[in-house]
């Protein structure tokens, strides 16, 4: 954590809080690639020989990870051949650590104020009324029943508490790519606030938390400093009722207050000079600054193609949905503009399609324009922009490997994000983003 006088300015790119979690699970899909301890990558892992379930690095992990490992391995191997969903698994973790002593655990935010798992809001009164989370939390309680049969459970009030704030408490423990790997609750960071403008991100090494600041602020003020809880490619009101429904808040930062960056909800391209012209739904074309109008014929084809492209990214799976974008793109072609929210949703599953199909000219085709977008809709100084332009400059050498030339910018300045948001210093930088660099050379 960072030493600093809270009256002193700090500068973008410093590390204002560093949090080990309080308790975490690896996800269950990651248990064949993770250590279940330090959450990282290993390609000879070695299962507990305890039941057999989660898997460590070597003997130093699973020693590490016993302390949470000891009473849950007992009851991995009673419930097999079922195993617990990680909510479940979570659960559990926080109940047996509460119980042993984990309630009178405390972070340090500042050198005076901390907080125990108590402190975390558990919007006990929300959660009551959301049917779709009582229901999960009834059938939760169901199968703790079964997987802590030998503990004493808590009462139905204090477990609504626990379960409470682990759903509103949470935080997506990513790797490197940004993917989710694992749920952590870290007590400190979760004073930290929303914003769909965040002057601040985390990132993780391992299951260490990492809060930078990405802006330049006047002081060190917790009330001051956001991170963002959701996907900030989405649009305004997709972003309110998410906040909402997750954490039961109205969303009343800049950016929700303002229309700067959410009139590109819909955005048509300019025949003539071919920059944004933004509309809204229902409403009709302003004419371009460029003085163009768009007659009706355009109009209709637009809202035609939005209304088509709308429908298919619902409907879109994780099957290949590539001719599904690639329609949507042909429909959309001479209308929309590059950064419309609808654009870039269907460019963004395009280049992730392609590139799994390992269709490298494509996902090129599809990733470049998305740069603009994802400037946008996730900023500048976002790790999710950095690793598209590492994606991007790392197909550019599979396609042309005699020229790095027009690959080497995209790796700058994905180098010179990943410096400011992860810092020199993390385990991303240092393993995988500079080892690209001596690749190339
Ligand atoms: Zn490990
Ligand atoms: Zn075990
Ligand atoms: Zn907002
Ligand atoms: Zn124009």
């Amino acid at each position: 954590m960072r030493n600093a006088s809270k009256h002193e300015p700090i500068s973008k790119g410093t590390t204002v809080m560093e949090s080990v979690p309080f308790v975490y699970c690896l996800k269950s899909s990651f248990r064949r690639q993770l250590c279940d301890f330090c959450l990282k990558a290993n390609s000879n892992l070695r299962k507990c020989c305890g039941c057999m379930v989660v898997s460590y690095c070597g003997r130093v992990c699973q020693r590490e990870g016993w302390k949470d490992h000891k009473i849950e391995c007992k009851n991995l191997l009673k419930v097999k051949p079922n195993t617990p969903t990680d909510s479940v698994r979570l659960m559990a973790r926080l109940i047996l650590k509460l119980q042993r002593g984990g309630d009178m655990e405390a972070e340090h935010i500042t050198a005076i104020w901390s907080r125990k798992f108590k402190d975390l809001l558990s919007h006990r009164k929300e959660i009551k009324e959301d049917v779709k989370r009582m229901e999960y939390f009834l059938t939760i309680c169901g199968v703790l029943n079964e997987y802590l049969s030998d503990e004493i459970l808590p009462n139905a009030v204090e477990l609504l508490g626990i379960y409470g704030r682990m759903c509103i408490n949470s935080f997506n423990i990513l790797n490197g790519e940004m993917q989710a790997i694992g749920t952590g609750i870290y007590l400190a960071p979760s004073v930290i606030d929303h914003s769909c403008s965040p002057n601040a991100v985390a990132t993780f090494d391992g299951f260490k938390l990492r809060i930078r600041v990405t802006q330049d602020l006047p002081k060190l003020d917790w009330s001051f400093i956001y991170i963002s809880y959701i996907d900030l490619m989405n649009s305004k009101n997709h972003r309110k009722k998410e906040l909402k429904e997750r954490y039961y808040f109205d969303c009343n930062c800049p950016r929700c207050g303002s229309d700067e960056i959410d009139c590109y909800h819909y955005a048509a391209r300019c025949p003539s000079c071919r920059n944004p012209i933004t509309v809204r739904r229902g409403d009709k074309f302003p004419p371009c600054s460029c003085g163009s109008r768009l007659d009706s014929s355009f109009s209709k084809q637009f809202w035609s193609a939005a209304d088509f492209s709308e429908q298919q990214l619902l409907l879109m799976q994780d099957t290949n949905y590539l001719d599904v974008c690639k329609l949507c793109l042909t429909k959309q072609e001479d209308l929309f503009h590059d950064l419309c929210l609808i654009r870039s949703k269907v460019l963004d599953a395009a280049f992730d399609s392609a590139v799994q199909l390992q269709l490298w000219e494509s996902a090129i085709q599809y990733g470049l324009p998305l740069i603009h977008a994802y400037k946008l809709w996730y900023g500048n100084e976002h790790p999710l922009t950095a690793i598209l332009l590492l994606k991007i400059f790392k197909i550019m050498l599979l396609v042309s490997p005699n020229d790095d030339s027009a690959a080497l910018k995209y790796y700058q300045e994905a180098a010179k994000i990943i410096e400011l948001t992860h810092g020199k210093g993390s385990m991303f930088y240092q393993q995988d983003v500079k080892s690209l660099i001596r690749d190339v050379k």
